[in-house]
């Protein structure tokens, strides 16, 4: 039974992250298979935007740590309202404010916030969860972004002073309460990166009852990449034993993002998403944004999103990416892999005006 299924029948909450999400983009889902050999010019469905580089935490894994050093924050207002307006245009569907640092750490992010909001963009954040409320800004503020992940990364609070520098533990679990208490609600989930530093099955469970008292929607784990000396050896894949209908705890990312080099197979499902980095730059998808081999599609300060979503660079780097020997020498995990898997799967399909 595919988890779609199991959940249906155990009356339990969606997994937010699934294979099964495509299937509310049926357009993409076609221009995606009409494209299985080449390029695909429909606009991505949302757009990873990194608004700043600069971070107050020291996550032990951070992975873009390097990238934050070499990467100046560039993006103004008027880059980004042009922004809002062509993906809009484009049919985009939403933003996701998140890092390369800390996002709500800009001085832009209100009001790049309300820019995106207000072009018809939904929005959803991934912060560290540190600084999300100042005196200042209008409480109802949050109610309007569609989805706000918090990464939490630690059971208590020795752990999180440990792993990320500084302690907000407790913190962390009040502004999760507070953004549970907004109407309307934005969904809510909070973000775990599982290392052998914080997978105490105890503990882990103890949290996610915690989590889902304070109004959280789900909790989602995820691997830690880039740092093999992390890896845990214990994913806690019973902890699905505590869902409910109101809350479900993704433990997909654990299993499905475990290869690296795309499963050898080639890309190309990159266009389902793109990321932006703080000083402008356009990448062909968030992974390979790192990727010394891979360089930028273009930047946001020289070319509109559009000119760089049809332009050469990034008919080169997609045409590199549906090589699968490229994937295989460059991907690291990806969350892609399982949309290339059934992508791949699509191509073999030659009855398909039957069902
Ligand atoms: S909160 Fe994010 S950007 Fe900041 S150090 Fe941790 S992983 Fe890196
Ligand atoms: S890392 Fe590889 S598999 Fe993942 S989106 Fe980028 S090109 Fe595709």
């Amino acid at each position: 039974m595919s988890d779609l299924n199991s959940n249906a029948a155990a009356g339990r909450g969606p997994d937010e992250i699934g294979l099964e999400k495509i299937l509310l983009f049926p357009d993409k889902l076609v221009s995606l298979n009409k494209n299985l050999s080449g390029l695909d010019p429909s606009y991505p469905i949302s757009v990873e935007l990194s608004l700043t580089s600069q971070c107050n935490l020291k996550c032990i894994w951070c992975s873009d740590l390097k990238s934050r050093a070499l990467c100046p924050d560039r993006l103004d207002l008027a880059v980004l309202e042009r922004l809002f307006d062509d993906l809009s245009a484009g049919g985009t569907r939403g933003v996701t404010i998140e890092g390369g640092g800390e996002p709500v750490l800009s001085p832009h992010f209100v009001l790049a916030a309300e820019l995106a909001l207000n072009k018809g963009l939904s929005v959803g954040l991934i912060s560290n969860g540190t600084r999300l409320f100042v005196p200042s800004m209008d409480p109802d503020f949050y109610a309007r972004f569609q989805w706000i992940r918090l990464s939490l990364d630690a059971s208590n609070e020795k752990q999180y002073l440990r792993l990320k520098g500084r302690d907000h533990f407790a913190e962390l679990l009040t502004s999760l309460a507070r953004l549970a208490s907004l109407s309307p609600k934005p969904t809510l989930g909070v973000g775990y990166v599982l290392t052998n530093q914080n997978d105490d099955p105890d503990s882990l469970r103890r949290l996610a009852g915690r989590l889902r008292d304070l109004g959280a929607d789900y909790l989602h784990l995820r691997p830690v990449v880039d740092h093999p000396e992390l890896v845990s050896s214990r994913p806690p894949l019973d902890l699905k034993e505590l869902e409910t209908e109101n809350f479900s705890i993704n433990v997909s990312a654990l299993t499905d993002n475990k290869k690296t080099g795309n499963d050898g197979l080639p890309c190309l499902a990159h266009s389902l998403s793109t990321v932006i980095t703080a000083d402008g730059s356009v990448f062909l998808c968030g992974r390979l944004n790192d990727d010394p081999a891979t360089g930028a599609m273009g930047n946001l300060l020289e070319n509109s999103f559009s000119e760089i979503w049809r332009g050469q660079s990034r008919r080169r780097w997609s045409r590199w990416a549906a090589k699968g020997d490229y994937c295989l020498k460059h991907c690291p995990q990806c969350r892609m892999t399982k949309y290339n898997r059934l992508l791949a799967d699509l191509k073999r399909i030659k009855t398909c005006d039957f069902i």
